[in-house]
C-alpha cells in the first residue's frame, strides 16, 4: 500500500518516495510565540501530526525526523515585551509553554527538533553570507535583501508571475530594494530592540530566512516533506525555497509541499458570543481535547474547515458512539491490533481522515454485532486504527465521566446505586425522582441489561 500525497509544487497526488527511507525528513512552519495559539494555528499541527504518525508506522519510529520552528523574535513579540516592560524571553517563555501544553492536549506528538530563531543566529548569518557570496543577496542601508532576479524559478511554487508579485509589492517599495519583489534577509534593530552582531551591522533576521537556515541545520537539504498552512505558500514558502536553493542547494529544497486549508469562523455567531473561544488554550478547557482533535480532522486537510460549536459537538457525538461501543465490549480483552486495511487505505490516500473516521465508525458497528469468536479481533482492529492517529486514548468510563470531580462522582454513583435498587423493587416513583435529581446535576443515565451507566451531559 503506497502513501500518496498531494504536492502543491506539481499540483497532483504523487506516490511518496523518500530520499532516504532510513531518515525521512519533514518540516512544518511553527508558531510565533507572542500570544496563545488560535484554533486555526492548531490545524496544521494536528494535520501534520497525523502524517508524522503515518510515516513513523511506515518507516519506523526512529527513521522519521520532524522539525518545527519557533519564531521567538519578531515585531509583535518586541511590541508585547515593550508593552509589559519585560525582556522578550519572558513573553516567549510564557506563550511557548502554553503552546506546548495546548498542542499536547490536542494529542500532537512533540517534533523531533524544535529550533528557535534566537538559538539559530550563527546558521542564519552563515546562510545569508553564502547568499551574498553567490550574488543572490545584497546589503543596502543596514539591510540585506534577497535578489529575486537571481532565482529563475521564483514564483514556481505559488504559480505567480513576476508581474503579479511586483503588483503585490508595489505599494510602498523601500528605496533600498533593487527590485520591488526583493525581500529582507537581515534588518537593523530599532533602538531598544534585541539585536545580534552580523557582518552587515547589528540587527535581526527576516522571518523567511529563519526556516531555510533551520531546515539546513536540523534536517539537511533537500528534505522530503515541507508543510504549513496554504496562507504560507506565498510569499513565505516561495521565499524559503529561493533562499535555500541559492545557498548551494541547487539540487532542490523540498520534494513534497503540503498545505492545509484555512479554518474559518462563522463570524456573526462569533462576534455575538464569547470573543475568546477561538483560542486553542480556551477550547481545551471547554471540550474534551480528543473531540477538538477529531473536529480539526473531520474535513479533509486541503479543504477549508468552517469552525463552529456544532462541528465540535458532532465530533464529540462520534467519539461518544465509539467509547460507548468500547464500554459495552469491556469484557473483551483489550489488545492493540493492526489498523484495518480500509482505514490505512484512507490515510494513505493523501490523509483522507473523513474516510478514516467512517471506517472507525464501521468497525464500531461491526464490534456491536460480532460473534463471541470475532469480538477480540474487531476490538483490536478498532483500537489499533484509532490509536494510530491519536484517538480512543481514554478509558470508556473516564471518557464519559471525566468532567466531574471525585466527590461529585461518588455522589452520582451513590444515587445510581440507590436508583438501581428502587428499580429492582419496582419503586418507579423513587427511580424517577432520582433520575430527575441526576438530570439537575447534568448527568445522563442510560439503562442497560446489567444496570445503569451514566455520563456527564454536554455543556451548553
Ligand atoms: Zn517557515
Amino acid at each position: 500500500m503506497t502513501l500518496r500525497l498531494y504536492d502543491t509544487m506539481t499540483r497532483e497526488k504523487r506516490d511518496f518516495v523518500p530520499i532516504r527511507p532510513e531518515r525521512v525528513t519533514m518540516y512544518v512552519c511553527g508558531p510565533t510565540v507572542y500570544n496563545y495559539a488560535h484554533i486555526g494555528n492548531a490545524r496544521p499541527v494536528v494535520v501534520f501530526d497525523v502524517l508524522f504518525r503515518v510515516l513513523r508506522r511506515l518507516y519506523g519510529e526512529d527513521h522519521v525526523v520532524y522539525a518545527a520552528n519557533v519564531t521567538d523574535v519578531d515585531d509583535k513579540i518586541n511590541a508585547k515585551a515593550a508593552d509589559e516592560g519585560v525582556p522578550i524571553e519572558v513573553i516567549t517563555r510564557r506563550y511557548l509553554d502554553a503552546y506546548h501544553a495546548d498542542m499536547s492536549a490536542l494529542g500532537a506528538l512533540p517534533p523531533t527538533f524544535e529550533p528557535r530563531a534566537t538559538q539559530t543566529m550563527d546558521a542564519i548569518i552563515g546562510m545569508i553570507g553564502r547568499l551574498v557570496r553567490n550574488n543572490a543577496a545584497y546589503a543596502a542601508e543596514g539591510h540585506v535583501l534577497f535578489n529575486t532576479q537571481a532565482f529563475s524559478d521564483y514564483g514556481k511554487l505559488s504559480g505567480r508571475s513576476m508581474d503579479d508579485m511586483i503588483a503585490g509589492a508595489r505599494v510602498d517599495v523601500a528605496p533600498y530594494k533593487q527590485h520591488p519583489a526583493d525581500f529582507v534577509l537581515w534588518k537593523p534593530a530599532k533602538p531598544g530592540e534585541p539585536e545580534w552582531p552580523s557582518p552587515w551591522g547589528p540587527g535581526r533576521p527576516g522571518w523567511h530566512i529563519e526556516c531555510s537556515a533551520m531546515i539546513e541545520q536540523t534536517l539537511g537539504l533537500p528534505i522530503d516533506i515541507h508543510g504549513g498552512g496554504n496562507d504560507l505558500i506565498f510569499p513565505h514558502h516561495e521565499n524559503e525555497m529561493a533562499q535555500g536553493m541559492c545557498a548551494d542547494h541547487a539540487e532542490g529544497y523540498a520534494n513534497y509541499w503540503l498545505h492545509n486549508g484555512f479554518l474559518n469562523f462563522d463570524s456573526e455567531k462569533m462576534s455575538k458570543s464569547l470573543g475568546n473561544v477561538q483560542l486553542a488554550h480556551d477550547l481545551v478547557t471547554r471540550w474534551p481535547p480528543e473531540a477538538l482533535r477529531w473536529a480539526l480532522l473531520a474535513s479533509h486537510y486541503r479543504q477549508p474547515l468552517a469552525w463552529a460549536d456544532e462541528v465540535v459537538a458532532q465530533a464529540r457525538a462520534a467519539l461518544d458512539y465509539l467509547y460507548g461501543v468500547l464500554g459495552r465490549a469491556r469484557d473483551v480483552p483489550a489488545a492493540l491490533g493492526e489498523p484495518s486495511e480500509a482505514f490505512l487505505e484512507a490515510l494513505h490516500d493523501d490523509l483522507n481522515t473523513p474516510r478514516a473516521f467512517a471506517e472507525l465508525h464501521a468497525l464500531g458497528q461491526q464490534l456491536e454485532i460480532a460473534s463471541d469468536g470475532e469480538r477480540a479481533g474487531v476490538k483490536a482492529a478498532l483500537l489499533g486504527s484509532a490509536h494510530l492517529i491519536g484517538f480512543l486514548q481514554a478509558d470508556a468510563d473516564a471518557w464519559f465521566q471525566g468532567d466531574i470531580d471525585m466527590a461529585q462522582k461518588a455522589r452520582v454513583e451513590a444515587l445510581i446505586a440507590e436508583r438501581d435498587q428502587a428499580r429492582r423493587e419496582k419503586d418507579w416513583a423513587t427511580a424517577d425522582r432520582i433520575r430527575a435529581q441526576l438530570t439537575a446535576m447534568n448527568v445522563e443515565v442510560m439503562d442497560g441489561p446489567t444496570g445503569a451507566t451514566w455520563k456527564v451531559k454536554e455543556r451548553a
